[in-house]
Formats: C-alpha cells, sequence, structure tokens
C-alpha cells in the first residue's frame, strides 16, 4: 500500500480496501504530529470500525455509496453534528455544531469516512496557515516551509497521506494556494456550484467549497458528490450537475487557451514561468491551441479584494459576541465589557485587522471612497473576463507568484502576505471556476498551474485538467516516505 493507492477509484475497484486506506492514513496521523494538520481527529479505533464496517457492506452488496469507506479530512470552518468547529480560532474553540454542512452530509450520504477536521488559518483568513490558534502547519516537503492557506491543513493532509482527500474552502485562493505549495489538486467551483449552508461565513459573496485530492479524477468525483442546488443555500444554483468524471477522456484538440499578459510580468518566479510554458507545450502537443489575451484590471484585484472580503468579514463576524457562539468572557461584568473581552481575547491580531479595516470601509464617509469604489472595480474585472472567454474556453495562468516561503518569513508585513494572492483572488471576484494542479518540482518544492473557466465549465477544466495530468506523468514522490 502506498499513497498513490489512496483515490476513490482504487477503493471503489476493490484493488485497495477501506481499511488499508483508512490504517495507512491512520498510521501516518500518528506519525506525523509534527505536522500540525488536524485540529481534532476522529479516534483512530473508530475511524478503524468504519471503514470495516464499509468492506463488509461492500462484500455483501449492502451499500452503493460513491465513497463507501473513503477516509477524508474536512476543514474546521464547515459544521459537523456532534464534532468542535473552531474555525482555528479561539472564540469557537469550544463551539460543537448540532447539525451537517450540507456538503458533510453529501459525503456520509454517500459512505466516506471522517478523519477529522483540518488546520487553517483563523476564520479562513491568511495564506500561509500561521494565523490559526492551533498552530501552524507544516508543509510536508519541507517542515520550514509554510503549506500555504487558508486550507493549509485539507492540503498538507492530502499530500502526506494523512487523508485520501479533503475538503477546503476558497475565498480569496484558499484552496488553489495550498494546493499549489503542497503538490495535490485543487479545486474552487464557480460560485453557487455547491451549498455553503453549514460554511463559517468568511465574505459569503466570494466564498466557495471545494475538493483537495491527489488527482484529478478524484477531484472530479468529489465535486459531482458535493455540488448542487441547495434550499438551505438561496446563493446556490438550481441547474444541473454535469457527469464530470465521464467527460475527462473528450478530445481537447482545437480547444482555445488564453495566455493572461499580466500573469506573466516579473512579478513571477521564473522557475515557476518555466515549469508553466512546460505545461502549455504539452497542452499544444495535444492539440490545443494559445493566445494571449489581457485582463488589464489585474493590479486592482487585490486592493479590491482586501476591501471587499474585510468587509464582508467585519459583518459576518458581529455575531461572535459571547452570547449566541462559542467562548464568553468576563460574562459577570456589564454587556459592553463582555463584549469587548469576549471579542479582545477570543479573535487574533489577523481577523481584529481585518474587522477593522471592514468597519472602516463600509463605515459612513469611506463607504463611497472604498467600499462602492472596490464593487465598481470587481464589476469592471468579471466584464473583463466575460470578453476573454469569447474568446477562449479556458485562462491558464500560475496560481502563485513564489515558491512555498519559509514560517515567518512573511508575517510581519501583512501586505506582503497579501500579495501572495496576486493570480487567485480575480477569480472569486468574477465568481468563476479554476483548479489548481502539480506541474513541477522546484527545488523539492512542488508547483501548480492555474486552469481557470468560464461560469460552471468546470467539465471544460477537468478534461483538460485530466489529460495535461496524464501527459506530464510527473509521479511526484511522497514527500512523508
Ligand atoms: N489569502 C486570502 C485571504 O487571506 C484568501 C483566503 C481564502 O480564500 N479564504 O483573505
Amino acid at each position: 500500500m502506498n499513497k498513490s493507492d489512496l483515490t476513490i477509484d482504487k477503493l471503489s475497484k476493490g484493488e485497495v480496501s477501506s481499511l488499508e486506506m483508512s490504517s495507512f492514513c491512520v498510521e501516518r496521523m500518528e506519525k506525523n504530529e509534527d505536522l500540525n494538520v488536524y485540529i481534532s481527529r476522529t479516534p483512530s479505533e473508530t475511524i478503524l470500525a468504519q471503514a470495516k464496517e464499509a468492506d463488509l457492506a461492500k462484500e455483501k452488496g449492502d451499500s452503493k455509496g460513491r465513497l463507501l469507506g473513503f477516509p477524508m479530512a474536512i476543514k474546521d470552518n464547515m459544521c459537523t453534528e456532534g464534532v468542535k468547529t473552531t474555525c482555528a480560532s479561539k472564540i469557537l474553540g469550544n463551539f460543537v455544531p448540532n447539525y451537517d454542512a450540507t456538503v458533510v452530509k453529501k459525503i456520509k450520504a454517500e459512505g466516506g469516512i471522517i478523519l477529522g477536521k483540518a488546520n487553517m488559518d483563523e476564520f479562513a483568513m491568511g495564506s500561509s496557515n500561521e494565523n490559526s490558534a492551533f498552530g501552524v502547519v507544516r508543509n510536508p516537503w519541507n517542515k520550514d516551509c509554510v503549506p500555504g492557506g487558508s486550507s493549509g491543513g485539507s492540503a498538507a493532509a492530502v499530500a502526506s497521506g494523512l487523508a485520501a482527500a479533503a475538503l477546503g474552502s476558497d475565498t480569496g485562493g484558499s484552496i488553489r494556494q495550498p494546493a499549489a505549495f503542497c503538490g495535490v489538486v485543487g479545486m474552487k467551483p464557480t460560485y453557487g456550484r455547491v451549498s455553503r449552508f453549514g460554511l463559517v461565513a468568511f465574505a459569503s459573496s466570494l466564498d466557495q467549497i471545494g475538493p483537495i485530492t491527489n488527482n484529478v479524477r478524484d477531484n472530479a468525483k468529489l465535486l459531482e458528490i458535493i455540488s448542487g442546488h441547495d434550499p438551505l443555500d438561496s446563493t446556490s444554483v438550481d441547474i444541473p450537475v454535469p457527469p464530470y468524471e465521464e467527460l475527462l477522456e473528450k478530445d481537447i484538440g482545437g480547444l482555445k487557451i488564453g495566455i493572461p499578459i499580466e500573469y506573466f510580468s516579473d512579478a513571477l518566479n521564473p522557475q515557476i514561468k518555466k515549469g508553466i510554458e512546460a505545461s502549455m507545450d504539452v497542452l499544444k502537443r495535444l492539440g490545443a491551441e494559445f493566445t494571449y489575451v489581457s485582463l488589464p484590471t489585474t493590479e486592482y484585484a487585490i486592493p479590491c479584494y482586501y476591501v471587499l472580503a474585510p468587509a464582508e468579514a467585519s459583518s459576518n463576524l458581529a455575531r461572535y459576541d459571547g452570547v449566541r457562539y462559542g467562548v464568553r468572557r468576563n460574562g459577570d461584568s456589564n454587556l459592553i465589557n463582555m463584549y469587548h473581552e469576549t471579542r479582545s481575547q477570543g479573535f487574533g491580531k489577523e481577523v481584529k485587522r481585518r474587522i477593522m479595516l471592514g468597519t472602516y470601509t463600509l463605515s459612513s464617509g469611506y463607504y463611497d471612497a472604498y467600499y462602492l469604489k472596490a464593487l465598481k472595480t470587481q464589476k469592471v474585472i468579471r466584464e473583463e473576463f466575460s470578453e476573454v472567454f469569447k474568446k477562449v474556453d479556458i485562462i491558464i495562468s500560475p496560481v502563485t507568484p513564489n515558491l512555498p516561503f519559509k514560517i515567518g518569513e512573511k508575517t510581519a508585513d501583512p501586505l506582503e502576505m497579501y500579495l501572495s494572492d496576486i493570480y487567485t483572488v480575480s477569480v472569486n471576484l468574477a465568481g468563476l471556476p479554476a483548479i489548481s494542479m502539480p506541474c513541477g518540482l522546484v527545488d523539492g518544492l512542488p508547483i501548480g498551474v492555474q486552469l481557470i473557466g468560464n461560469h460552471f465549465k468546470e467539465d471544460i477544466i477537468y478534461r483538460v485538467a485530466h489529460q495535461l495530468e496524464e501527459a506530464l506523468s510527473l509521479n511526484l514522490p511522497d514527500p512523508c516516505k
């Protein structure tokens, strides 16, 4: 049993059993505690008992669940009934939801096994997982480096075989950037594709849940399972979910791929650029046609995102007042003191920074100058993508401007940290789907390539990604071996 055997395909074909897979993950969880990928873990005995039960059900033909016995991690901002959901924040340190998020319900309904709740940046705010109240996650490829964020625990768990797959959430890059840093496949679906019911809100108009997996096929299978309309989330869209997996092999000859010139400036690490260009060569050989396209507003995407996301966050996080959820501090004093103490002690530094930024840009006198202006910029960004998608089927780009950085390297300068999101935030602002998949190793660290599609065109992204993956046949080594 190898890390590469941790796929839905091998499990459903019976090439490995759930018990083999789950024992592999459990053993790795026990041996690699220093990676700090889990905030809470299902007890090993429970996992193994569930795995045995799944194997038995399969043997008897009792269950047809598409994920029967498949061991997964869930980012700790998705509600799990009876299991602590902290959002990596002290303020939710004791929060045990009494319901499952829709995505969790769907995974359980298909027979998936939940190994634990993955570490993350507090309230999903960050690009390095250093903002967690439960400690930093280490990158399995180099333990001195960050795994990316905010779904750092989810991506590192999959990369190191501490889970066979994971769910993450992406508001400005939080699935794709850690997927790139950890050498795994991460999909941020179209806004509205996946229900957000039970996902703790950061910036509701941008948040989207997506799968993090070892390969593109598993990713497509998982997205098929978690997608679809949910009456409990009014922003989830009621349009059919295509059979992503069935479409993977469809020829990509003649498909038009756009290269956005603004994404290949001097800001991009030249080795990452080389990696992306190698992927383009492969896609050319497969018959895809390339054209240069322009997204001139790209340079305003970071300021636009860092006005809009904190504005929404400041409003969403107002509910953590020590009354309705989580931890309460100094409850015997007067109400205002109690709020003050609870929020001062409960939130970490970055979360407080975002609340202050958001409150400021929404306040009267500054609303027009910041919030409204950012909304107008977002509209232009959306329109630019729409224009580009009249000419091309898909856009290819880097995921991150740099290789995984060292723990502590960017913590002193928030702006420097925010710049790691330069190639990912526009996609969220435009509500588009995009995947990050590994395209090489540089100095022993993985690099990712991003494929961006038009709204609800995840099928095209998966086709291109799958065929690129096959042709590249990277066979990345197991970082934990
Ligand atoms: N790094 C970005 C931020 O800190 C994106 C986070 C996310 O996608 N959740 O806001």
